[in-house]
C-alpha cells in the first residue's frame, strides 16, 4: 500500500489524535515525557499531579530530596535514574535557562535524560516545530506497514518517515501512529479484524 493511502487509513481509524500526557507548562511536559520511558502515559498521569503538587516549581525540584522523589515516581519504573535526571534537569533549566525549556533540538539533547525521541516529542507537542519522534509504537507500525526496511533502526525509521511524508503532516501522523500502535496494532494480539490494513501489512 502506498504511503498516501496509509496516511488516509490512519486518518480514518484514529480520528482525534492528541497527546495523552497531562501537563500545565513546558517543564511539566518535559518531565512527563521523561517519566513515560518504558511506562504508559496512563500511569504517568496518575503520578504527575502528586509530583507537581509537592514540587510546584523547578527550584523546588532542584532542591528535592532524591529519596522522596524516587518514592513518588517508584510506580513508573527506573525510579533511581529518573529521579536523578529530574533533579539535574530542573537544576539546569532553572540556573541556565531562567526556568524556560529551550525550544531547539540541540539544546534539548544536552539536558540529562533527554534523548532524540523525548526532544522530538517536546518540539512537536509544545513548540509546534516539525519533527517525527520514533517510539516503540511508531517503529513497530512502520515495519508492519512497510514504511521502512524490516531491520531498520530508530534513526533509519525516522529518515524513512520524514522522506516519505510532508513536513506539515509529521506531528499529526506521529500521533496517529502512536495511538494506532497503542490501541489497534498492538505488539501482542493486534486487533486486525478492526484494521483497514488487514491483508496488506506484513504481519
Ligand atoms: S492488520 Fe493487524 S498487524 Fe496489520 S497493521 Fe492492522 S492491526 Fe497491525
Amino acid at each position: 500500500m502506498d504511503h498516501h493511502k496509509i496516511k488516509k487509513n490512519l486518518e480514518i481509524m484514529i480520528e482525534n489524535p492528541k497527546c495523552e500526557l497531562n501537563y500545565n507548562n513546558d517543564w511539566q511536559l518535559l518531565i512527563a515525557i521523561l517519566l513515560s520511558a518504558q511506562c504508559t502515559d496512563k500511569k504517568v498521569n496518575k503520578v504527575t499531579p502528586i509530583l507537581f503538587e509537592k514540587y510546584p516549581t523547578l527550584l523546588a525540584l532542584k532542591n528535592a530530596n532524591i529519596k522522596e522523589l524516587e518514592k513518588i515516581i517508584y510506580p513508573l519504573g527506573l525510579s533511581k535514574t529518573k529521579a536523578r535526571n529530574i533533579i539535574n534537569l530542573a537544576t539546569i533549566i532553572h540556573d541556565q535557562y531562567n526556568d524556560v525549556v529551550p525550544n531547539n533540538k540541540n539544546e534539548l539533547l544536552t539536558l540529562p535524560g533527554i534523548g532524540t525521541k523525548t526532544a522530538n516529542v517536546m518540539l512537536i507537542e509544545y513548540f509546534k516545530i516539525p519533527a517525527f519522534p520514533v517510539d516503540t509504537h511508531v517503529a513497530r507500525v512502520s515495519k508492519r506497514l512497510n514504511l521502512c526496511e524490516p531491520n531498520a533502526n530508530t534513526k533509519q525509521i525516522e529518515q524513512a518517515l520524514t522522506s516519505k511524508f510532508q513536513k506539515k503532516d509529521w506531528a499529526d501522523l506521529h500521533m496517529r501512529m502512536v495511538l494506532f500502535g497503542r490501541y489497534i496494532c498492538k505488539s501482542r494480539n493486534p486487533k486486525c479484524h478492526d484494521c483497514l490494513f488487514k491483508g496488506t501489512c506484513n504481519k
